[in-house]
């Protein structure tokens, strides 16, 4: 029997492990911290399990629903309430038929933009783009700066939190991108992309008892079909023998190690970096260039009798122009039926705090991040609106999202192409094809069927 080696334990390595158990292989996965999940994660507020990583993954591709389908898990969609941008000391409503914040009518941003801004929008310029250049120039190019600022930042800010002027859009915004390399303009590509979404299906989904619990039904479905999941395994490195890899885990002073057939390396993109460096140098230092961005997200449990201001509503999110400590809030109690049944007594809420290169807002105590965002949510809502919380629980994401800077696409396949040249060896994460978990899981399944296809050639 083949063995099939999965190092990571976050959702692209969870999944990967669940493809590569459709064979006859042993499968192990190696997973380095205490628990698996990676950015999928519960912690308990005054009592409650709540996501305090990930909490919503997008319906709109197959790979997130197909795998709770798998699980035997039944999906659950937000509650159809509204979202808001809290723009130029306002909360206002999250405008509709924007394609990343990128509008198909003008007419509908009379409260978001001045007038000089509307009419630069108005005057939409298209651009003639060849090659890939970042979301915030092909935008503001367009549309003009506002547009970037106002609409793209906050959207860009809440996926990637990343910057328009530095991410690509050929991987954050392709349709835009293709809009201009054919003379279209943008607002004609947002409004095709508004008039296909209005299709009645539920844009994101979730599952009862949070994201989160996501990677616990995964580890038992694995479980069931004979993997080993093994966490506090941390891979330290990776060798090629004359029949495979093996890789060696735990403390440099009581090494072991375990021989694999096949491997799927499932980390971020350093950690990756690291452990391919003595085989493929390129590909390794395309990997440890690539930017993240930390943040920290603070959930809040509030007395349900005294929150109705987070009602009626799934959030906002806030332009980093207008230099707010926080850049969304999530008023997940609101958002998502489910958490309100089983807490109906309180009301959760979170924020997040940090963008790339914004390391320094980080560097607070626990306390003060919980302060920054009571004091944006009370600017927000309204002083009296937000009252004390009973419990505030800070998650802090060193190294959180990958960035992808303009090339990406570009300089990734030049990584595959170069890995292509170790047989046996596949990876998998949310540094390659996009940093949504349906995406992950993607780059997890389709890494495992390489080497299942390569093992069955053998
Ligand atoms: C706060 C936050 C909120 C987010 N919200 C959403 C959302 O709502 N919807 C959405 O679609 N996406 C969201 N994302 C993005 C998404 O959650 C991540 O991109 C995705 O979960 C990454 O999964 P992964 O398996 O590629 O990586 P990770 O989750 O980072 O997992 C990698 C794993 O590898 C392990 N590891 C590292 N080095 C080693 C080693 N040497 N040996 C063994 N193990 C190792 C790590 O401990 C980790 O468990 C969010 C991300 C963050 C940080």
């Amino acid at each position: 029997m083949a063995r099939v080696v999965i190092v990571g334990a976050g959702i692209s390595g969870l999944a990967a492990a669940l493809e590569a158990s459709l064979a006859r292989h042993e499968v192990v996965v190696l997973e380095g911290s205490p628990q698996v999940g990676g950015k999928l994660r519960l912690a308990t507020v005054a009592g409650h399990q709540v996501d305090v990583g990930a909490e919503s993954m997008l319906a709109r591709r197959p790979e997130g629903l197909d795998l709770l389908a798998d699980l035997d898990v039944e999906p659950v969609h937000p509650a159809a309430v509204s979202a808001a941008l809290w723009t130029r000391g306002a909360l206002q409503p999250m405008p509709r038929g924007t394609l990343l914040g990128v509008p198909g009518d003008p007419s509908s941003l009379g409260s978001l933009l001045t007038a000089d801004e509307l009419q630069r929008l108005r005057d939409e310029r298209s651009v003639p783009a060849a090659d890939d250049l970042s979301i915030g120039e092909l935008v503001e190019t367009a549309m003009g700066s506002a547009v970037v600022d106002r609409l793209v930042e906050p959207l860009l800010g809440g996926v990637y939190a990343g910057h328009a002027r530095r991410l690509s859009a050929a991987v954050t915004a392709p349709a835009l991108l293709s809009a201009a390399r054919q003379r279209r303009l943008l607002s004609e590509a947002a409004r095709a992309a508004a008039a296909r979404a209005t299709s009645g299906t539920p844009v994101f989904a979730g599952l009862r008892g949070g994201l989160g619990s996501m990677p616990k039904h995964l580890v038992r479905l694995l479980l069931d079909r004979g993997v080993t999941v093994r966490t506090g395994a941390t891979v330290r490195a990776v060798a090629r023998t004359s029949t495979g890899w093996q890789v060696t885990i735990g403390e440099t002073r009581a090494p072991e190690t375990l021989d694999a057939d096949g491997l799927v390396i499932a980390t971020p993109a350093r950690a990756t970096a690291r452990l391919l460096a003595p085989h493929a140098p390129e590909a390794a230092a395309v990997l440890a260039d690539i930017d993240y961005a930390s943040m920290a997200i603070v959930t809040y449990a509030f007395r349900s009798a005294e929150s109705r201001a987070f009602a009626g509503s799934s959030g906002f999110l806030v332009p980093p122009i207008d230099e707010r400590g926080i850049k969304a809030s999530t008023f997940s109690s609101s958002k998502w039926p489910w958490l309100a049944e089983a807490a109906p007594e309180l009301t959760f809420a979170r924020v997040s705090i940090g963008r790339q290169g914004e390391e320094a807002s980080l560097q607070r105590s626990d306390a003060e991040l919980a302060a920054v965002g009571i004091r944006d949510l009370r600017s927000a809502l309204g002083g009296d609106a937000v009252p004390r919380p009973v419990a505030a629980h800070v998650q802090r994401w060193g190294g959180a999202l990958p960035q992808y800077a303009v090339g990406h696409v570009d300089r990734i396949a030049a990584v595959r192409a170069a890995l292509a040249e170790l047989p046996g060896v596949e990876v998998a994460g949310a540094a390659y094809d996009g940093v949504g978990i349906p995406a992950c899981i993607g780059t997890g399944r389709r890494a495992a069927e390489r080497v299942l296809t390569l093992l069955a050639d053998r």
